[in-house]
């Protein structure tokens, strides 16, 4: 179990290839936004397009979880803070995302940060890879080894912005390979070994309740 976090903090354009397919560079530091905490399900839980978007996208994450509070940390000691990793899927209003500049709206929509279990990190950060599946067929495929900026060094820039809390997660950006999601698809989100999430995606008003 870990605490309900106060900030999901996510990282853009962190993987080169990924930069590219959406015609960006590469940023100097860390490019930073934040999703809402109301944004998060679990595993099964439907993801919901919204009407006001009609490009909605996957993109699979290396979730870290922070394990206690803490700020101004030097890289060498940001690993100390991590309580565990989890899948996470950045769920992204493209067409929101390129409209609004801002991107509040387009990564903020209820269902729209899947997240699987919290597996303990494991001791070789560097093996880590995060896979996506839509309707069982691979979409993405990227290694912590090809992220711009490390695991460490994004929560320590992190820390010297904002103080972490128990429970808050870093989402450490996306692999090449985004795409759609339609009403249907299931879309699944692996770090091999380590953690999934697996999820339906509807229509935001065919919800049932
Ligand atoms: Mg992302």
């Amino acid at each position: 179990m870990s605490a309900r976090p106060t900030k999901i903090v996510c990282v853009g354009r962190n993987y080169v290839d990924h930069a590219r397919e959406l015609g960006n560079e590469v940023p100097a530091n860390p490019l930073l936004f934040l999703k809402p905490p109301s944004a998060l399900i679990g595993p099964g839980e439907p993801i919901l397009l919204p009407d006001a978007s009609e490009r909605v996208e996957h993109e699979a994450e290396i979730g870290i979880v922070i394990g206690e509070r803490c700020r101004d940390l030097a890289p060498e000691d940001a690993l100390r803070v991590v309580s565990g990793v989890r899948a996470l899927n950045d769920v992204t209003a493209r067409d929101l995302q390129r409209s609004d500049g801002q991107w509040t709206r387009a990564k903020g929509f209820d269902t729209f940060c899947p997240v699987g279990p919290v597996a303990a990190l494991p001791a070789d950060l560097s093996a880590l890879t995060v896979v996506c599946r839509v309707n069982g067929e691979e979409r993405q495929r990227g290694s912590v080894r090809e992220m711009v900026f490390g695991i460490a060094a994004l929560i320590s820039h992190v820390s010297r912005i904002m103080t972490w809390e128990p429970g808050d997660i870093l989402a450490t950006g996306t692999p090449a390979g985004v795409g759609p999601l339609r009403p249907g698809d299931v879309v699944e989100v692996e770090i091999p070994g380590v953690s999934s999430v697996r999820n339906p995606v509807h229509r935001r008003n065919d919800r049932e309740t």
